[in-house]
């Protein structure tokens, strides 16, 4: 592959922290060696024009584009029946989403209707939105549960996580998501969440464990979901099955979640709008990615977006995900996501990149094979039709990206650079 305007590397050991986290490793007049989805040289065109390898290789001319690693979008709740744009109007009206909750919406709606789906219909869904996924440059999708939220629809949809990573380009990392949320038919009795958390640690995990249905295990810890102890007593039996923590923390409400996080080595602790000063601090000091997803603020329409530039000042890995969900961010725009991650949390456009793609790749703990453009790495690629890679977030609610190349095959071209 040759002829990018700007080939975006990434390059470096390590994750980025701090000053870092601009070095986007940028070669001008950029080319790609590929070979077996592999990258075997990255330099300038005229570089990788005189290595011997180069010159029986198939030539793909990206035309004068900005190319860069693929997207990774490390958290998103890929299977849902339905969208939820019934409580659009209600947030709109001034309703909180606690109260929307409390009234039978919110997370429980998306439970009533995933139970009531089949499987080839959710997989349908989930199909068409990867196809999207793909088209909006992005590569790696992590995939949660937590729609089911009883054992056959929770296995159901990890079953189905594990189908679409075998049969279609993206892929796919599974997350446990059961502890979401108390599912309403233990609402109302002594020990609800209790009894349900036992249904979670007898029934789910060592089925999920056996299976290898998930890597991850995730919990929603806030305010009218799962306390710190619950959730920590969740992270632990899905450790004890091979599941890595990682968590919803501090979104609603501060709740300690994010202590939680680095105390259990999490992978990464996700939304992060209420941490505190020292909360900060910590993740500073810590290897757990700390994962923005400013499309939930949006949608919500909230004004407390989570303190970004404080997190990168502290030396926190800051990581960046569309949030993908029928009930808090309905986008699978990883460009919409940096545009926001511009305005809102204060990033620069080199920032908001490295936090979706190298950043994102530790997230997942996919950095030895994704989120880099680097000899030995996967050949993942987005190319998006600009000049200027500051354009990518620049141009918000426009979709520029113009191939999306996974293992070194074209999953998404324009036509005519399909034909
Ligand atoms: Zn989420």
């Amino acid at each position: 592959m040759t002829g990018a305007s700007e080939l975006l590397t990434l390059r470096g050991h390590g994750p980025r922290r701090g000053d870092s986290l601009s070095n986007l490793g940028l070669i001008k007049d950029g080319a790609l060696l590929v070979r077996d989805g592999v990258i075997a040289a990255v330099g300038t065109r005229a570089e990788l024009e005189k290595l011997p390898e180069a010159r029986g290789a198939e030539k793909l001319d990206l035309g004068g584009r900005v190319a860069l690693p693929g997207f990774v979008d490390s958290h998103t709740h890929l299977v849902h029946a339905a969208s939820r744009a019934e409580e659009y109007e209600l947030k709109i009206a001034g309703a909180s989403y606690e109260e929307i909750a409390r009234k039978g919406g919110g997370i429980l709606n998306s439970v009533k209707k995933l139970r009531a789906t089949t499987s080839e219909a959710l997989k349908k869904r989930a199909l068409a939105a990867l196809k999207q996924f793909a088209a909006h440059g992005t590569t790696t999708v992590e995939a949660k549960s937590g729609y089911g939220l009883d054992v056959a629809s929770e296995l159901k949809i990890l079953r189905l996580h594990k189908e679409l990573a075998s049969e279609q380009p993206l892929e796919i990392a599974s997350t446990f998501l059961g502890a979401h949320v108390v599912p309403e038919e233990y609402w109302g009795k002594a020990g609800g969440a209790e009894r349900y958390i036992q249904l979670i640690e007898q029934n789910l995990l060592p089925e999920i464990g056996e299976k290898r249905l998930a890597e991850f295990c995730d919990v929603f810890c806030d305010r009218g979901a799962f306390t710190v102890e619950q959730s920590k007593r969740v992270l632990q039996a899905g450790r004890q099955w091979g599941l890595a923590p990682r968590l919803h923390a501090e979104q609603l409400s501060r709740t300690g979640a994010a202590r939680l996080a680095i105390l259990m080595r999490a992978a990464s602790c996700d939304h992060l709008e209420q941490v505190n000063k020292s909360d900060i601090q910590a993740l500073g000091k810590s290897d757990t990615v700390a994962t923005l997803l400013p499309g939930c603020d949006f949608h919500l329409g909230l004004r407390q977006y989570a303190p970004a530039r404080a997190l990168i000042a502290a030396g926190a890995i800051v990581s960046l995900a569309t949030d993908y969900n029928p009930g808090t961010s309905p986008t699978l725009s990883v460009s919409m996501i940096l545009s926001l991650a511009c305005t809102q949390l204060r990033m620069t456009a080199a920032e908001a990149i490295a936090a979706a793609t190298i950043n994102a790749a530790y997230a997942l703990r996919r950095e030895k094979s994704i989120g880099s453009l680097e000899v030995g790495k996967q050949a993942d690629l987005a190319v998006f039709e600009v000049a200027d890679y500051r354009e990518i977030p620049y141009y918000f609610g426009v979709n520029h990206c113009w191939m999306t190349v996974k293992r070194g095959r074209v999953i998404h071209a324009p036509e005519q650079a399909a034909n």
